[in-house]
């Protein structure tokens, strides 16, 4: 007789969240061509040109890793699709979305700030837009509190009658009315793009139905196409005054920065306003290595900023958060950083994935004087906050 004990069956795993990933491979056919970085132009000096920064390279690699890397079982895949022409007046004017269309008859035009319209360039912004609102729907239907929509061309520059920073449509913006017409009250956008979220801000300013934070370096208006300045004195307009807050950044903000700046200005306004649902606007040019930014981020402060977002959305919204994809142009650091990102929303123990590359040094004092400094502003200037 065997008197060996049988071996216990396996733990069965313990249940853990997903994101849901929504994703179409035709946003892949948007090509921006190929110059001196982003301007589209071959002088003529040079044997090897850039692609593009904003190229299907980049958007290739946020797949693979999120197929491949550690995250995989956390990642349920769905597809996205087309919008509707008419879905995209919600945000954008009709005039702006007949230019497009004609631009897109014609084959080839140069909408400014490095915006290039190609063939396939509509098909992948129509994707883009589309697969961004599916994403909020599934919220919205309680298919999921976490939803990821990994979208190219980017939409946050995009105003309602312009585009501009590389954006046709603005995605997340879209994605924010669709959630008010369905009931939502109060939303809240957090983007940590090192850029300034000029065309969601315009879109809302003068509303106190969405909450806009964007956290970006200090560029200031860079032309026609954007003429905002991303200053601390943009606080939105009428009922909308005080709920546009712009967090200009210096130059080598860290980790360490970023999370002084989440913890003093962002968390206690988005406390304070109690949001229905957090928008994450995401863009890893904020990393130290981007070609774009002048930031400092490393896996470690993305995954610490997705972290404070998801015990934002636990407090307030049942744990509801929609991720949309804007910036990041380093080909293989932005997709770490992506993954580093969704282990933070997750609210993972303990790192999945090494940082292969974060040896930037970092000194957050200025930052913290600059922090410091918006807060007596927000108390000073506007009166709900003082
Ligand atoms: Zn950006």
């Amino acid at each position: 007789m065997d008197a060996t004990p049988p071996s216990p069956l396996p733990a069965p795993a313990a249940p853990h969240d997903v994101i849901h990933v929504f994703w179409h491979e035709g946003m892949l056919d948007h090509d921006a061509g190929f110059g001196v970085f982003d301007t589209g132009v071959d002088p003529g000096f040079l044997e090897v040109l850039d692609k593009h920064p904003e190229n299907a390279d980049r958007m290739r690699n946020m797949v693979s890793i999120l197929r491949k890397g550690p995250l995989a079982p956390f990642v349920s895949w769905h597809s996205g699709r087309p919008a509707h022409l008419s879905e995209l007046f919600s945000f954008h004017t009709s005039d702006y979305v007949e230019e497009l269309v004609q631009a897109n008859v014609a084959g080839h035009k140069d909408l400014g700030g490095g915006t290039f319209m190609n063939a396939g360039s509509w098909g992948a912004a129509l994707l883009a837009a589309g697969t961004t609102i599916s994403a909020m729907k599934h919220i919205l239907d309680d298919n999921g509190k976490l939803a990821y929509a990994l979208v190219r061309p980017p939409g946050h520059h995009a105003q309602p009658c312009r585009a501009d920073g590389y954006c046709f449509l603005n995605n997340a913006g879209l994605a924010v009315q669709l959630a008010l017409d369905s009931g939502c009250r109060k939303l809240a956008v957090i983007d940590t793009d090192v850029h300034y979220g000029n065309g969601t801000a315009e879109g809302f300013y003068h509303s106190d139905n969405v909450l806009t934070i964007s956290l970006h370096m200090n560029h200031g208006s860079w032309g026609p196409t954007h003429p905002q300045s991303g200053s601390i004195d943009e606080v939105g307009e009428g009922s909308g005054f005080g709920y546009n807050l712009n967090i200009p950044l210096p130059n080598g903000t860290g980790d360490e920065g970023y999370a002084y700046a989440m913890n003093e200005l962002v968390v206690p306004v988005v406390h304070k306003y109690e949001p229905d649902l957090v928008v994450l606007v995401v863009g890893q040019d904020s990393s130290a290595f981007d070609p774009n930014g002048r930031q400092c981020l490393t896996m470690a402060g993305y995954r610490n900023i997705g972290k404070v977002v998801r015990a934002l959305a636990d407090k307030h919204c049942n744990g509801r958060i929609l991720i949309v994809q804007e910036g990041g142009y380093h080909v293989t650091y932005s997709a770490y950083c992506l993954h580093a990102t969704l282990e933070g929303v997750l609210n993972l123990p303990a790192p999945l994935l090494p940082d292969p590359i974060a040896y930037y040094p970092e000194d957050k004092a200025f930052t913290v004087k600059v922090v410091d400094a918006i807060k007596r502003h927000w108390k000073e200037s506007i009166p709900s906050m003082s």
